[in-house]
């Protein structure tokens, strides 16, 4: 059966739901899962509450912050003082690392010191890496931000703007990294406390979801075809949707796919991207880490970059990470 809809939003995705909030109510969200929620979703087996990567919510606003607080009991959510580290040459480092050079072997110390203050900074940079050399010396570059970078993003830095990472960059003048040697008070990082619910990100989801109504949503459909130039998208049981506005949520690339025309494949073969991941592991008893929220590993010799404990996040008494 043919549909008319003003916005058609493909996929219940945090994106997908925060939209149809805001619409006027006139759309209709199609989502290939059985549940909405894309990778903000909750898993929860026996003791255990893991999301499909740890998720933490940066609300932009104290209204928008509000609008969720109050949605939920308030000892549902666990409030946090953020503590990460590097694995760094087999020890723990406070991350992030250029604030903490300090707490390297003397010899790291000094190198990552004596590049800082000789860096030939730039008023303008061609790329990522290039900004990073300029703006922390090669030692430090060496020793953590490339091999990190190299492994989250798994491309070669100098092919991402210097802007790639924006306000998730931690970035630090000469003054922040010495003044950071005594007092030890990260002021570079836009999560220095943070809010966890303890049923899992799945709770914002849940009520972004309640907000809604549930026969605008077309579960365990998957828009397959997009005709752009009449307004109509087809989904993979043939049924034809017309629409006046189409959001989209999915991956680009994917998304790409749906159009027909060389512009499009041409298009989707100039993208690059990678995929993450996610290992959820639930032990019956502590680890040895106890205090520990995340932590960074830019050993390339180890094939994951990062490992989170939501036991630390949710004070519960047995392992999750
Ligand atoms: C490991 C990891 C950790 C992250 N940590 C954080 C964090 O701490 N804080 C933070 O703010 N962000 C974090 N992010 C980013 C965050 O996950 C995403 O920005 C956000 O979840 C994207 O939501 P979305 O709704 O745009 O897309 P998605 O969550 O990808 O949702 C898209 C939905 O569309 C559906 N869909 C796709 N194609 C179709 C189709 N053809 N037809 C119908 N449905 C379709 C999918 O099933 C999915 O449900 C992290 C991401 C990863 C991978």
């Amino acid at each position: 059966m043919d549909r008319n809809v003003k916005y058609l939003i493909i996929g219940a995705g945090i994106s997908g739901l925060t939209f149809a909030n805001y619409a006027d109510g006139d759309y209709l969200i199609i989502e290939k899962e059985k549940g909405v929620g894309g990778y903000c979703r909750t898993i929860k087996k026996k003791d255990y509450v893991w999301d499909y990567a740890g998720h933490f919510f940066h609300f932009s606003t104290d209204e928008f912050k509000k609008k969720f607080l109050d949605s939920v009991n308030p000892e549902d959510i666990k409030y946090k003082d953020k503590n990460t580290k590097i694995i760094y040459k087999g020890e723990l480092v406070d991350y992030p690392f250029q604030t903490n050079i300090h707490q390297l072997e003397k010899e790291e110390f000094i190198d990552c010191l004596y590049d800082l203050f000789h860096k030939e900074e730039k008023e303008d940079y061609d790329s990522f890496l290039d900004m990073l050399y300029g703006k922390f010396g090669k030692s430090i570059v060496e020793k953590f931000l490339k091999p990190y970078n190299e492994k989250l993003y798994a491309v070669d830095l100098k092919t991402l703007d210097k802007d790639a990472m924006g306000r998730f960059f931690p970035y630090a003048d000469i003054p922040a990294i010495i003044d950071n040697m005594k007092a030890n008070k990260d002021s570079t990082s836009y999560n220095n406390s943070f809010l966890y619910p303890r049923n899992g990100a799945g709770s914002f989801i849940q009520i972004l979801y309640d907000a809604l109504d549930s026969s605008k949503i077309l579960m365990e459909h998957e828009v397959v075809k997009i005709d752009n130039e009449h307004k109509v998208a087809q989904l993979d049981d043939g049924s034809k949707i017309n629409y006046e506005y189409l959001i989209n949520t999915s991956p680009l690339n994917h998304f790409l796919g749906y159009f027909e025309g060389e512009k499009f494949s041409a298009l989707k073969n100039r993208l690059s991207y990678n995929k993450v991941l996610v290992f959820n592991l639930g032990f019956n008893k502590k680890s040895k880490f106890t205090e520990e929220h995340w932590m960074y590993i830019p050993d390339k010799a180890v094939n994951f970059y990062r490992i989170g404990f939501y036991d630390n996040i949710l004070d519960a008494d047995k392992l999750s990470m």
